[in-house]
């Protein structure tokens, strides 16, 4: 009978920094009948953990925009799109049977349950069904046309949260079997293409189902996807992609040559692969992965970070200038990955930037209605349109809003950005309390050491700063409640039923109140929210405000280029000059004047946006375009001899066009006191 301290070693060694080399059957023997059944807590606890899918459910502006993702392409593409219609492999069709369809449900489920909306419960719901009630006798799951694994590593995430919303008794005994299958078959056939960089999203699912069935085959396949699968960590910690992508490498790729350096900087693939040192760390316990996952960010951002807190990737990463694009699956993949990371680690920072991407970079690429989004966006982007463009290897069609402008993946992948986000703003902790981790207006009913909790959260954030937290246990209940407190909010203020805490609320923690809390107590955050001046390529200037990036508009004509089913494909053209150089650097920043108007509708619309920024600048001629794209960003700081003009910056996300990194203008000098 081996000891829990043994039994944590071959835990280690499952899925350790030095995975031993071992093949399944062997694994499969080291970890035979003879070891007694491993509690779930073998695996390192996440920090915070998920509540279950529709226990979190948006309220106030967001939930009008998950209404719009719902009311537009996300719930109704199945009725014109082919890839996800009837005909679609996952529903026993002959039509596509690879990534498009799981892609479609990972968002489509958790949005139908967030809203309760049984018309799209139903659509997602066909998908389900078909899968489990068509695991082949061998274990399979899928088209049986296509054996590829990594389609199958998204339908395992569906499948993983539609078990959190259910409990369908059929989802593990069907994941069960296909894992055995997998754990038998990987050696012969063994990881390829995307789904040897895309193992850990496999891997996520299967510490998750461990942790509910302790079946020792799970750690065996964690160890083999591993061993098979691209080292992440290792790529981050020696990187070598410090450059724009080189599209002659490419090319010479699609022949035969590398095609590995092809896949290690397609951004996708990095979005996906940050979340591994996370992943590694539920089966390794190595207190190490907490550096290793900040690392990836931290090398990303070095080389390739753009001012929207993505990085570029048209479609392979692109550097730092901002007129480079960011494709949409990236936005949302580098969001799950960072949603795992945050429950796993508990790190405020990490929410800072989930808060950053999902406010700027995520609406910032549709149009408001979610009727149309682009493959690739740009911060500085000063016209959408058919013109050659400077990705590496994306089509002249890339930054164009529409239904599958350049490649389809986004039109079936986008779903999950929203509704997965809204399942994070809340996570429980494991001493019975509930953690604020990123903030929008939203509801929680749930469970808390057996008693009933509801938990209503109302504000404008990240339009406002103020947060009022209602929270109605059936019966008074101690609790603790962590409240994150954002790494640039220097002076915020907390108050419990009226009375400013005692408790401190530094930048960059999780605040913690705990006491008994009883129906109706409240709680009021205000979080400081003035501009700030970031620097960004060739030290230019970026304003922002709380999580909020601010963009000037240069008008926009939309000209539509065709019709496409129940929606268009539409190219955008500014209407007025966008090249201006900006008078501001960080001490004046804080001085801008900030205009607020009520959040419209479409909460992102910039025609009466919800906050704006007034700001000097003057024209810059020299900064031009060439086929739609600005030139290269000109070293700050510029100066111009045009008259200065006050603008208006909006939200990023309310700008179809936009300017997001300015050049900064040099000192007037018939404001300061010398002459030259
Ligand atoms: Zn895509």
């Amino acid at each position: 009978m081996q000891t829990m301290t043994s039994r944590r070693d071959l835990l280690k060694a499952a899925l350790g920094t030095a995975a031993i080399m071992a093949t399944p059957d062997s694994l499969a023997g080291a970890l035979s009948p003879a070891i007694e059944k491993a509690a779930p807590g073998d695996l390192a606890a996440s920090a915070f953990r998920q509540l279950r899918l529709g226990e979190v459910r948006p309220a106030g502006w967001l939930l009008r925009q998950l209404r719009i993702q719902a009311d537009g392409m996300g719930g109704h593409l199945d009725e014109f799109w082919p890839d996800v219609g009837p005909n679609s492999g996952w529903l026993g069709g002959t039509g596509e049977s690879w990534e498009r369809g799981p892609y479609f449900v990972d968002g489509l489920l958790p949005l139908a349950w967030m809203l309760d909306d049984d018309v799209l419960k139903a659509k997602a719901m066909r998908f389900v069904e078909w899968t489990l009630t068509h695991q082949s006798p061998d274990g399979m799951i899928g088209p049986a046309s296509n054996d590829d694994w990594w389609p199958r590593m998204v339908m395992l995430k569906v499948l993983m949260q539609y078990h959190g919303a259910t409990s369908d008794p059929r989802v593990l005994p069907v994941m069960t079997r296909y894992f055995h299958h997998q754990l038998q078959t990987l050696p012969s056939r063994p990881l390829r293409d995307w789904g040897k960089y895309r193992w850990q999203d496999e891997a996520l699912v299967v510490a998750w189902l461990y942790e509910k069935t302790a079946d020792d085959k799970l750690l065996a396949l964690a160890n083999l996807l591993q061993q098979q699968g691209f080292d992440w960590v290792a790529n981050y910690a020696n990187f070598k992609f410090t450059g724009p992508t080189s599209r002659a490498v490419l090319s010479k790729t699609a022949i035969g040559g590398n095609k590995d350096e092809g896949m290690q900087t397609h951004g996708v693939n990095n979005g996906m692969g940050l979340k591994t040192a996370a992943v590694r760390y539920r089966f390794n316990r190595s207190e190490e992965e907490h550096a290793n996952f900040a690392q990836g960010i931290a090398t990303l951002d070095r080389y390739h970070g753009m001012p929207n807190g993505i990085f570029s990737c048209d479609e392979h990463l692109a550097g730092l200038d901002p007129n480079h694009g960011t494709e949409l699956c990236t936005v949302v993949e580098t969001m799950f990955s960072m949603e795992v990371a945050l429950a796993t680690f508990g790190d405020p920072k990490i929410a800072d930037r989930i808060e950053k991407i999902a406010f700027n970079a995520l609406p910032g690429t549709f149009t408001d209605d979610m009727w149309a989004h682009q493959y690739d966006q740009q911060p500085n982007q000063v016209q959408s349109s058919l013109n050659s463009k400077p990705w590496t290897t994306n089509g002249p069609e890339s930054n164009l809003y529409g239904l599958e402008p350049n490649f389809g993946c986004c039109t079936a992948n986008f779903h999950q950005g929203w509704p997965k986000f809204t399942a994070s703003l809340w996570m429980s902790t494991h001493d019975g309390g509930l953690v604020a981790t990123m903030y929008a207006p939203c509801e929680v009913k749930t469970k808390l050491q057996g008693v009933n909790l509801h938990l209503r959260e109302e504000t404008d954030y990240p339009f406002r700063g103020t947060i009022r937290i209602t929270v109605s246990p059936e019966k008074t209940l101690r609790f603790p409640m962590l409240l994150r407190i954002p790494a640039w909010a220097k002076t915020a203020a907390v108050h419990v039923n009226g009375t400013l805490t005692e408790a401190t609320a530094a930048p960059g923690t999780f605040m913690r109140l705990e006491r008994s809390w009883a129906a109706g107590d409240n709680v009021e955050i205000r979080f400081p929210l003035e501009p700030t001046i970031s620097r960004s390529f060739q030290r230019s200037v970026v304003v922002e405000r709380g999580p909020l990036v601010f963009s000037l508009s240069p008008g926009e004509s939309w000209v539509k280029l065709r019709d496409r089913g129940l929606t268009a494909d539409w190219q955008v053209f500014p209407t007025r000059p966008w090249n201006y150089a900006l008078a501001v650097d960080e001490v004046s920043g804080a001085k801008l004047k900030v205009v607020e108007r009520p959040v419209p509708a479409r909460p992102f619309a910039a025609e009466a946006a919800a906050v704006a920024i007034e700001i000097r600048g003057r024209r810059l001629p020299s900064w031009r375009s060439e086929d739609g794209v600005a030139d290269p960003l000109p070293p700050s700081p510029v100066t111009s001899a045009e008259t200065e003009e006050v603008l208006a910056l909006v939200p990023y996300a309310g700008a179809k066009l936009r300017v997001t990194a300015f050049p900064q203008l040099a000192p007037d000098p018939k404001q300061s006191s010398g002459t030259s």
